[in-house]
């Protein structure tokens, strides 16, 4: 099954997330188009597999069981990026920094906040993904996408609904292959010189050298997160080989854990939270898989 599209048979997820944890995908294939994505979910669908489609993998954590059927991975074929004018179109795979240096590179601004995101363009829509008071809503027009059932969609901004860290493409079961942005003119040197800016800033503050999926939970209505996990002295707390990170409270990272002890840590995390400062943390982090 999934032979003609390249599948990869029982496929460690682990190699797939930037989290580094993850039991096996039944099938894991990197398709190349819209019509390939479409013929894989009929594919599926005359097996009765479920299907589950990802970018990076890195907002997610994939439990240690794994994930049953076909998973489509949105990335390394289908990257390509045009620039019309002071409209950029990427294909779902292209990562973020791709596209705001590809935007860097033509004098566009509005990308800068995303340079240091290291997720795709289908997973940055999906998550309405932002930093640094920037976000992907601000500067989507229009996305191309797909139901499984095959039916080809443009979307526009308004019937993205994006939100705080959310939009339709989870509602609506949508496969995001593309977005166009529109950004303003603005000096390549300046746009370059505010994403170093910025990127100096994540590199200062964020554990980048050990693998995570970014900030764990999303910033409760009034809080910051971290500052709510420090403030319970949780810096360092672990559960097997998951920790909370000494230099961002915010991140939960993996240091040789399973997804089990990844979860407990999340659990306590979140119980310990809210007896002590009366504040539910929500997962910013999407679970997926099966337990083992
Ligand atoms: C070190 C680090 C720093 C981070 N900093 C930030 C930050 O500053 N701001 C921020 O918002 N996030 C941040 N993140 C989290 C993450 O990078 C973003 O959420 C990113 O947008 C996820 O993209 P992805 O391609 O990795 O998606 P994945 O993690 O693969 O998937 C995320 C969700 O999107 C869905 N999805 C992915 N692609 C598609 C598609 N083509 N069509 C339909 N659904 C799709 C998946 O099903 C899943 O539900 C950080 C992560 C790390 C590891």
């Amino acid at each position: 099954m999934f032979e003609r599209f390249g599948a990869l048979v029982n496929e460690p997820m682990s190699e797939h997330t930037t989290l580094r944890l993850g039991g096996p995908a039944d099938y894991l294939v990197f398709p190349r188009s819209a019509e390939e994505i479409a013929a894989l979910f009929a594919e599926a669908d005359a097996h009765h597999l479920p299907v589950t489609v990802i970018g990076h993998g890195s907002n997610l954590l994939v439990l240690d069981g794994g994930i049953r059927g076909l998973v489509i991975c949105i990335g390394k074929n289908m990257r390509k990026i045009v620039r019309t004018g002071n409209i950029i179109s990427a294909q779902a795979g292209a990562m973020l920094g791709s596209v705001a240096a590809e935007a860097a590179e033509a004098g566009l601004s509005g990308l800068e906040f995303a340079s240091g995101i290291p997720g795709t363009v289908g997973g940055g829509v999906t998550m309405n993904a932002g930093a640094y008071d920037g976000e992907i809503a601000q500067t989507v027009i229009a996305v191309n996408g797909l139901y499984p059932d095959g039916k080809q969609v443009t979307l526009s901004r308004e019937e993205m609904k994006f939100g705080y860290r959310r939009s339709a493409v989870t509602e609506k079961n949508l496969i995001v292959t593309e977005a166009m942005f529109e950004l303003r003119e603005g000096k390549p040197a300046e746009i370059r010189a505010r994403m170093s800016e910025l990127n100096a800033r994540r590199a200062e503050k964020q554990p980048l050298d050990v693998p995570s999926a970014g900030s764990t939970f999303k910033r409760p209505e009034g809080y910051y997160a971290a500052a709510l996990i420090d403030q319970c002295g949780l810096k360092g707390y672990s559960v097997g080989g998951a920790m909370v990170s000494m230099k961002h409270a915010g991140f939960l990272v993996n240091t040789g854990s399973s997804s089990r002890d990844f979860l407990e840590l999340m659990k306590k995390v979140q119980q310990i939270v809210e007896e002590r400062v009366g504040v539910k943390l929500e997962p910013e982090i999407r679970i997926i898989g099966e337990e083992s």
